[in-house]
């Protein structure tokens, strides 16, 4: 038996999820935002519990949305370019870890409203959110939330409000020396009080400073944000930057919903919104493992019941010393579309990533599902090059030895993005 990449897919909208976060209220706030949008048309709000009354909704799916966009979330009577023009929201579209990119409304406000929220749980923070509050964005230029910024431009050009886009580029693995050096002096000049950005973007940017000595600018804290984090990637930053490192997870198209405390949990951070974790059925999964589910009506432009996030996490229901609110994550796994089943298991990104973890000197790598089974293992070996059979031997050893199975690695010059910028560090078989 081999992976083949999607074998488990379905969850039953009536079992029992394995954690619920968020679960306040009545659900009459959710009936009103959800009640009279045509893609909620003929739906039950009416009566029981906000558990109950989410447990009679079916599941939608990033399909759904762009089905149903926009004439799915207009109410009678409304149309997209007269809400446009109001300036009641706004179309924003998202960089899109599977599937095509997809559009979705967001009412104004609203995205800072909650994200500042989330932000605010968080006590290190917390003192330095006020007015004059700066941040620098590190990610794809084609996925920064209200901006896209590719090409030549100038530091003023990529400054929206508090925030500025510090990238231009499609691809790190090829940034001059002169783009990383730009990047390097703009965060001097700008002084954010953090920087909120993708792992493979940073640590490349960390990896610059490390190699010219150049000292990186005092930050008071750094957010992990937009794609799985690798730990390779993690380590690479923490080595240069001397800040608190807190991953941030959110979606585009539904809001934020998990932040990372100064004790490295991940908290439940979402406001007017419920995430369950549900088990996909017949998986084989560990115990403890399921799929993000959100239920989001802070944005009344579109509000989402129950949307597959396709995102795997671990749960935890230990409490945590660090004086945040928010339930408890224990960690992300990864795209349940990344899976890899094999006879001796089922292995999240974060499995495969975490058996790599000791084998040091490895900048990026892709596993992907060789035919016939096995594993392939590419890889991009820290420089000096020259180690890198070494490093495949490492690598097959550790991998072989938690998947059990034939494990083949290799060193390769670069491993592109994806379409969508960001990086897949696992591919099943199709
Ligand atoms: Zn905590």
């Amino acid at each position: 038996m081999s992976s083949s990449g999607a074998p488990f897919f379905a969850l039953d909208p009536r079992a029992l999820p394995l954690m619920v976060y968020g679960l306040m209220g009545d659900g009459a706030a959710l009936a009103a935002a959800a009640r009279d949008l045509p893609i909620y048309a003929g739906r039950d709000f009416h009566g029981g519990s906000l558990a109950e009354i989410l447990a009679r909704q079916p599941f939608m799916d990033k399909a759904d949305l762009r089905r149903q966009f926009p004439a799915g979330f207009l109410r009678p009577g409304e149309n997209l370019a007269s809400l446009l023009a109001s300036r009641r929201a706004e179309v924003v579209r998202t960089s899109g870890t599977s599937g095509d990119r997809l559009q979705v409304l967001w009412e104004a406000g609203w995205w800072e409203r909650q994200e500042r929220a989330a932000l605010l749980m968080n006590p290190l923070m917390a003192p330095h959110l006020g007015n004059g509050y700066r941040e620098a964005v590190l990610t794809t230029p084609l996925c920064s939330e209200s901006v896209c910024k590719t090409g030549p431009t100038t530091m003023e050009e990529r400054c929206v409000d508090h925030l500025l886009f510090l990238n231009t580029q499609y691809d790190p693995t090829h940034w001059k020396t002169g783009e990383l050096d730009r990047m390097a002096a703009e965060l001097e000049r700008f002084q954010p009080a953090a920087l909120e950005a993708a792992p493979t973007y940073l640590a490349a940017l960390a990896r610059h400073f490390a190699r010219t000595g150049r000292q990186p600018p005092p930050l008071r804290w750094i957010l992990l944000a937009y794609e799985f984090v690798c730990g390779h990637d993690r380590t690479a930053v923490r080595e240069v930057f001397d800040s608190p490192i807190f991953e941030f997870y959110g979606l585009t198209e539904a809001g934020v919903f998990f932040l990372e405390c100064p004790l490295g949990r991940l908290h439940f951070c979402g406001s007017e919104s419920v995430v369950e974790v549900l088990r996909p059925e017949n998986c084989g999964l560990r115990e403890g493992v399921g799929e993000v589910v959100v239920t989001s009506w802070g944005n009344r432009a579109a509000p989402l019941l129950r949307y597959r996030t396709g995102d795997l996490v671990s749960v935890d229901g230990a409490p945590c010393g660090c004086g945040m609110r928010g339930g408890v994550l224990r960690r992300f796994e990864g795209r349940l579309r990344d899976v890899l089943a094999f006879p001796s298991g089922f292995f999240t990104p974060r499995d495969i990533d975490e058996a790599l973890a000791p084998v040091s000197g490895i900048m990026r790598y892709r596993c992907t599902e060789e035919v016939g089974g096995g594993l392939r293992v590419a890889f991009v070996a820290e420089p000096p090059a020259g180690n890198g059979n070494q490093l495949a031997q490492a690598i097959e050893k550790c991998l072989g030895d938690r998947l059990k199975l034939a494990v083949r690695a290799e060193p390769v010059p670069f491993i592109a993005p994806e379409p969508s910028g960001k990086y897949r560090s696992v591919v099943p078989r199709a």
